[in-house]
């Protein structure tokens, strides 16, 4: 039998079953931009390059190597860590000044309900 409640992975509050629960998933890549192509580069011999990208890599510990290239974290989250996170989801308000809208969930459900 499975357990019949989650730790929240923020606060480590026990989420019971029937309480919300959700599933935050990080998903951290890299992001190539395209790579544009000139004349010069055309003419360019990559070979070198290319050479010691790979004797680079080599030398990494493949873990590591993964994890810059993209990484996905899942945790879950009780209701008020989900709310606390969706409030400040870098964790650096106040510090910047940065202020995001707050997500007022109550608000969405009962939105929801009021249109079934
Ligand atoms: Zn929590």
């Amino acid at each position: 039998m499975g357990a019949k409640y989650h730790i929240c992975d923020v606060c480590g509050t026990r989420i019971e079953c029937e309480a919300p629960r959700y599933r935050l998933k990080i998903n951290v890549f890299a992001a190539y931009e395209r790579l544009e192509i000139g004349a010069a580069d055309v003419s360019r011999d990559y070979e070198e390059d290319i050479r010691k990208l790979v004797e680079e890599m080599e030398r990494m510990d493949p873990k590591q190597l993964e994890e810059d290239v993209a990484k996905q974290l899942n945790f879950d989250l009780c209701r008020p860590c989900q709310r606390k996170f969706l409030s400040d989801p870098l964790g650096n308000r106040g510090e910047r000044g940065a202020s995001i809208p707050t997500f007022d969930v109550d608000e969405f459900l009962r939105k929801l309900q009021e249109e079934q």
